[in-house]
């Protein structure tokens, strides 16, 4: 690595998190990262994962500013920083009027917080971190890269509900999807991976982590996506309840007197793995305690998988055959036992698993995981921050990303 190397910062601002990743853009794997989580609260504090060892600073109550005013003074002690010649943000709601990343000028920041209508949980938190990077950072290249980007290929009878219209024109209500980073990424891998014709393919993604997305994409283009308007709907999710009938909130409103606050409480933070189960979003945490004979962690799990399996079915409309499934995110990377009732309920459609090759699949592997070959099940790691770093060094510096990936 040459001193003289401009490197890319990649800041993800959630709500009460700020997860960030250093690279050089010659590099695939990034040069430091780390987490600050649980900010604006009592026990703030940020972990830095750089050359081999974890480091943990207690942010004392502090929130975003704070914690990207540590990550800053973390890489100028190590001479970094004066380096940083770019920064990469994802921003979650990107509405209609990004289709791709873009440098952010002072036009494109007014149109995000125009779209912070569409995710007042998540853009502002990603405008905190953009205007906290501008500041710190006043000589970078600053770059957005949005969750909704990705999807703006759908077909209007993807993404059109059945609402009035009116409220699709003046509020901007229809589908739009999210992951749509990780549906790129992961997408282009598994078309290398399995030498499909990348003018000439058919894939359905599946993003299965604590929020959970499904994609169709035919030759390299999102054609239907499971989430809509906001990140519930579609697939069963940690704490979210993904589809379910626009009724049944009404009727839970009504009979248990919830208002607009108490149903978004409930579908958000409530509903999903932790309300079926009434034990826990976690995954991981479920199978121990259905192995241990947990009946609500079992019936979770199962709705889990049927969801997603129903879901594949549905986005086959939008394909003309099925080359391959493809598993992702930390659920689809690691859980054999989901990857396995997922595709048993997709024999269907020709699918037919390898169970030695998906008990043994999992800590970021990427494998084939069926015996049909057409379609085939495959398990990709997804890398958000990779792609966001890739998008951004092809903006800032004019390399191509797929030059950078091949460095
Ligand atoms: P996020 O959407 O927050 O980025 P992740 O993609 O990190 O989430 O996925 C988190 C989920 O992955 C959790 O439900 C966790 O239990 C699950 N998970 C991680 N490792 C395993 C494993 N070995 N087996 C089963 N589930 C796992």
């Amino acid at each position: 690595m040459s001193i003289s190397t401009p490197l890319t910062l990649v800041v993800n601002c959630g709500s009460s998190s700020l997860k960030f990743a250093l690279f050089d853009p010659r590099e695939s794997e990034a040069l430091l990262g780390g987490l600050a989580e649980c900010l604006d609260a009592a026990d703030a504090r940020i972990r830095f994962d750089a050359d081999g060892e974890r480091t943990v600073t207690q942010l004392n109550g502090g929130g975003h500013r704070e914690a990207l005013a540590a990550l800053l003074a973390f890489l100028a002690a190590r001479g970094l920083l004066e380096r940083v010649a770019a920064v990469g943000h994802r921003v979650v709601h990107g509405g209609e009027r990004f289709t791709q990343s873009v440098e952010i000028t002072a036009e494109v920041l007014a149109d995000i917080e125009a779209c912070a209508e569409l995710a007042p949980l998540h853009n502002p938190a990603n405008l905190i971190g953009i205007r906290a990077a501008i500041a710190a950072l006043p000589a970078a290249r600053q770059v957005a890269v949005f969750d909704t980007a990705f999807h703006q290929t759908m077909p209007a009878e993807a993404y059109l509900y059945a609402l009035p219209q009116q409220y699709r024109r003046e509020y901007g209500v229809r589908r739009y999807g999210f992951h749509g980073t990780s549906h790129r990424c992961v997408s282009q891998r598994a078309i290398e991976r399995l030498e499909l014709d990348p003018t000439d393919n058919a894939l359905i993604v599946l993003h299965l982590g604590n929020g959970a997305s499904a994609t169709a994409i035919r030759n390299g283009r999102s054609v239907d996506t499971s989430m809509g308007l906001t990140p519930v709907e579609g697939l069963v999710m940690g704490t979210r309840c993904g589809d379910v009938d626009a009724g049944a909130l009404l009727y839970i409103a009504r009979r248990a007197g919830l208002d607009l606050d108490g149903v978004d409480t409930m579908i958000n933070k409530k509903s999903g793995l932790l309300g079926l189960s009434e034990l826990s979003n976690d995954c991981r945490t479920l199978e121990q305690a259905a192995a241990a004979g947990h009946e609500g962690a079992r019936t979770a799990l199962d709705v889990f998988c049927f969801r997603i399996a129903r879901t594949v079915g549905a986005l086959a409309a939008s394909l003309p055959r099925l080359d391959a499934v493809v598993f992702t995110g930390g659920i689809g990377e690691n859980s054999a036992n989901v990857r396995a009732k997922v595709l048993e309920r997709l024999a269907i459609f020709g699918l037919d698993v390898d169970h030695e090759r998906n008990d043994v699949t999992r800590g970021g592997a990427c494998a084939v995981i069926s015996r049909s070959h057409r379609p085939a099940a495959i398990v990709v790691p997804t890398d958000e921050e990779g792609t966001i770093a890739r998008d951004t060094a092809a903006i800032a510096f004019g390399q191509s990303a797929s030059a950078a990936e091949v460095a």
